[in-house]
């Protein structure tokens, strides 16, 4: 078959599917090509399926980018308020877990129905289980997709298919390779919000803790972020680390304040004094989970009554616990990272409508892009900005 439509776009994720639904608001012949067999994979397995939909808090200070002012536009024309609203419209519950985050009560299958009938009211026509073959841009300036399913016609073309997280729910490179095919610069790519993996020693004297969780405030680059660690059997997890992770890259100084929020020095000299005779095992086994606790005190810290210990002494033990070195050795990488890092360099491409300089009718949505959110409702809510800008132009 072959079609001729005035808005082609590649992927139907969350990027897509807005750009989809708002272009068919306003009265565009709209056709989404999805290679997969389902739409919205990553919806549906986001937020530990409750899909943390958006943040209230978003703003452009959690997003990062080689260039930070790329995605103010955009965001500030479609705010979280916008999204909550097509929620409610909907009928769907939900709630907000810590820091902004929203969550549905039920299931983020009700947020892939909603974009599906949002899509439908528009006239927007899927076609999923559609693979591309080739991408020819006409003499005409008309944009020709090749498929398994037939050739598609279009003067714009929005190409929303997403990074390389997750190979197993179908992403691929397919975007940056067509952004280079049309002369983009596509800025190196790596995982972000994802798993670290420790060095040996580190590893070693810790995966038998694994499991075991705490707040800690994770310090890297002059960026810092208060939440939970989580021992894993590789290394570390827990929204702490998977927040720092997407400003660490191999070699650089990652540390842990241990007891966040509270003076380290200061606690330990209130516990020697109140508790000389006890073991600084024992008085960090109050502050710490006690296995992890026990741990310090085996490879890292002296374990003696507190009384033992003289003031130079305390001095070093509160620096190493509120400044201590974690050595990791990678990340768990792209297999169970949440976003990718890097991508269409925005160089190429205007802020306000998401459209190519180099290509006039090409545009660039959602992950593909060189901006990636913080864990937290970032990365959709970015998606539902990106696809709505583009729409409006296309
Ligand atoms: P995607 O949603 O990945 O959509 C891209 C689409 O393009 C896919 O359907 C893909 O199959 C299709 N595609 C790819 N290549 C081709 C091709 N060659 N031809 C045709 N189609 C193609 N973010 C949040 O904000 N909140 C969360 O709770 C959250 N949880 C997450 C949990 C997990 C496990 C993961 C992996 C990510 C999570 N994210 C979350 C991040 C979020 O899912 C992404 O940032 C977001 O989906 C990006 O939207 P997108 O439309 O750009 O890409």
């Amino acid at each position: 078959t072959a079609a001729t439509v005035d808005v082609l776009i590649i992927g139907a994720g969350a990027a897509g599917l807005m750009c989809a639904i708002t272009a068919g608001q306003l009265g565009k012949r709209v056709l989404v090509v999805e290679h997969a067999n389902r739409v919205g994979k990553k919806i549906l397995m986001s937020g530990g399926g409750r899909c943390n939909f958006t943040n209230t808090g978003a703003s452009p200070a959690n997003y990062l980018s080689a260039n930070p002012h790329f995605c103010k536009s955009a965001l500030a024309r479609y705010t979280p308020a916008h999204f909550i609203e097509m929620v409610e419209r909907h009928g769907i519950a939900y709630h907000e877990k810590e820091l902004g985050q929203l969550f549905c009560d039920e299931s983020s299958k009700l947020i892939v129905k909603m974009l599906l009938d949002e899509c439908a009211d528009a006239n927007v026509r899927i076609e999923s289980s559609c693979s591309i073959e080739r991408v020819v841009h006409g003499d005409s300036g008309d944009f020709h997709l090749h498929t398994t399913r037939g050739v598609f016609t279009a003067p714009a073309l929005v190409v929303a298919s997403g990074g390389l997280s997750i190979p197993s729910m179908g992403a691929t490179g397919f975007g940056y390779e067509l952004a280079r095919q049309f002369g983009h610069d596509v800025l190196p790519t790596r995982a972000g919000l994802v798993p670290l993996t420790l060095s040996g020693k580190h590893q070693e004297r810790l995966q038998d803790l694994s499991g075991v969780a705490f707040p800690v405030e994770a310090r890297c680059n002059r960026k810092s972020f208060s939440n939970y660690l989580l021992i894993t059997h590789r290394g570390v997890s827990g929204p702490a680390i998977l927040q720092i992770s997407s400003f660490w890259q191999p070699g650089d100084d990652l540390r842990l304040d241990l007891l966040p929020g509270m003076d380290a020095a200061d606690t330990l000299q209130r516990l020697r004094h109140e508790r000389p005779a006890a073991e600084l095992k024992t008085v960090l086994g109050d502050l710490l989970p006690k296995r992890f606790a026990q741990r310090l005190c085996e490879h890292w810290l002296p374990n003696r009554p507190m009384k033992q210990f003289n003031e130079p002494q305390l001095r070093e033990m509160a620096e190493l616990l509120a400044s201590f070195p974690l050595v990791a050795s990678g990340t768990e990488g792209y297999r169970t990272a949440e976003v990718t890092l890097g991508g269409v360099d925005t160089d190429g491409l205007s802020s306000s409508t998401m459209q190519s300089k180099k290509v006039p009718g090409l545009y660039f949505i959602g992950e593909v892009v060189d901006v990636t959110g913080w864990l937290g409702g970032y990365n959709f809510q970015w998606a539902w900005a990106s696809g709505h800008a583009a729409a409006q132009a296309a």
